[in-house]
Order: C-alpha cells, then sequence, then structure tokens
C-alpha cells in the first residue's frame, strides 16, 4: 500500500476497506474480554483510514493486507456473546483499527450490532470510531440512531488542523468530518462524545478546541484519554516529529 504524508484518508480508506474485507467479510486478529470502561467484550480489527503517530495497533494497521482470518458478522457477533455469556460481561465495542472504512465495513457492522442487540438488548455497544468516515457520509448516521444501546465515542486526534496533520498523517483539510458527525449524532439524540489523547496538547490548546466545539453547538463533554506509551509508539512520535 503506498503512503506519503499527508495522505488523502478518502482515498486511503477506499484502499484499506479492499484489503480487510472480503463479501461482507473482515479480518479481524483476536476477541477478548478487556478491563477498559468496567470490563467490555472486545473484536481487535485491522484497518484504518488514518496511520496516528500513537497508535497502539500502528504496525497491523501499516500492513493490514499481511493478515488473513477474514470473520462474516455473524461469526464476529456469535464469538462476542460467547465472551460475554462466560465472562458475564454486557459492553461490547471493535478495536484496533477503524470499524467504518466505507459502506461495506458500515454494513458489516451493522451486521455485527443486530445479533447482538437481539440476544442481548440491555447491553452497550461502544463504537469508538475516528469519524471520518461518518462525517464525510452523514446519512448513515441514522442507521447507528436506531439503536438505543449504541454509544459513539468520536477521537477527534487534533485541536485544529495542523496537529490534526501531524498526528494523524492525513491532510489537515480532514478535519473538519469527525466534528460533522458527531455534530449530527447529536442532533440525532445518539449518545455521543469527543475524545482526544490529552498528553500530547497544552491546556491552552485543550481549552481552545473546547471553545470551538461549543461555538459549532456541540455540547458534550471532552474525554482526555492518557498515552500508551509503549517504546514503539515513542520511537514513531519521533519520526513523526509529534511532541510528547
Ligand atoms: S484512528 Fe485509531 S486505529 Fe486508526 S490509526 Fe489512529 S489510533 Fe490507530
Amino acid at each position: 500500500m503506498n503512503l506519503e504524508f499527508p495522505f488523502d484518508p478518502l482515498k486511503r480508506s477506499e484502499e484499506v476497506e479492499n484489503a480487510v474485507t472480503e463479501g461482507s467479510k473482515r479480518l479481524y486478529y483476536r476477541f477478548r474480554p478487556a478491563p477498559y470502561y468496567g470490563g467490555i467484550v472486545t473484536a481487535d480489527a485491522v484497518g484504518c483510514s488514518f496511520l496516528c503517530a500513537y497508535c497502539w495497533n500502528y504496525k497491523r494497521n501499516l500492513h493490514p493486507e499481511r493478515f488473513r482470518d477474514f470473520y462474516s458478522p455473524q461469526q464476529v457477533a456469535s464469538k462476542l456473546l460467547f465472551i460475554a455469556e462466560k465472562k458475564s460481561l454486557r459492553r461490547f465495542r471493535i478495536s484496533g483499527a477503524e470499524p467504518i472504512l466505507g459502506e461495506r465495513t458500515f454494513l458489516h457492522l451493522i451486521e455485527v450490532l443486530r445479533p447482538i442487540f437481539q440476544k442481548k438488548p440491555h447491553s452497550l455497544f461502544i463504537l469508538e470510531t475516528n469519524g471520518f468516515f461518518l462525517g464525510y457520509r452523514p446519512n448513515l448516521l441514522e442507521r447507528l440512531a436506531a439503536y438505543p444501546n449504541l454509544m459513539v465515542r468520536i477521537c477527534l486526534k487534533g485541536t485544529d488542523e495542523e496537529s490534526f496533520e501531524k498526528i494523524t498523517g492525513a491532510k489537515k483539510d480532514f478535519f473538519r468530518y469527525p466534528i460533522i458527525a458527531l455534530k449530527e449524532l447529536l442532533k440525532l439524540k445518539v449518545r455521543a462524545w469527543p475524545a482526544l489523547m490529552g498528553d500530547l496538547f497544552s491546556s491552552e490548546a485543550v481549552d481552545r478546541l473546547e471553545k470551538f466545539l461549543k461555538e459549532k453547538d456541540i455540547r458534550a463533554e471532552l474525554e482526555l484519554e492518557f498515552l500508551e506509551a509503549y517504546p514503539f509508539v515513542l520511537e514513531n512520535m519521533r519520526k513523526r516529529k509529534v511532541q510528547f
């Protein structure tokens, strides 16, 4: 996969989606219970529209085409439900990658959600996304709004266009799409909120982002997450000149 920084994330999304899907199946490399959110069943996938300097799954997302295990949405849901039953958990998510790269992966996600909510209507699915494709194609959002127990966490990556480009590797003009997704989801009364890697920004930059979101009428609280400083993460950040 040819990659020059900064890249067009739309083009990258298309290429990555082609590499990580086979019909309605998608590549995953692990299914596990994880300790986050007080315990959450997690399907780890590969493939992202961005390539964040701090991504804990950087190598897999750099070369998603090296993976071979395609799973249908029904297989993913049944693996997740099995772990939920065994570990008495009621929260679910997809991690390690971007769940929504384009229409095919969006439909795959919907088909994962459907059996989970059918079998466990009181469970919660936390959609962790970079929000790019959802903001680019906001007409998809109503289908997510149909699931009252779906929560959407959109990681904004940067506090402005410049920091967004430096961190994600994607061209800065695309900074606005995750914000569009967030605004539209809130309009549809979906429980959605923005997140940001707090360690990478000054308190002034975070304040500026919060003010910017308020000006856009986005009232959800900004979640600040903290860096998992694995040696390879620090090395990638050094190479990409992202200060920590
Ligand atoms: S958006 Fe998330 S999964 Fe994608 S590269 Fe960035 S940190 Fe990794």
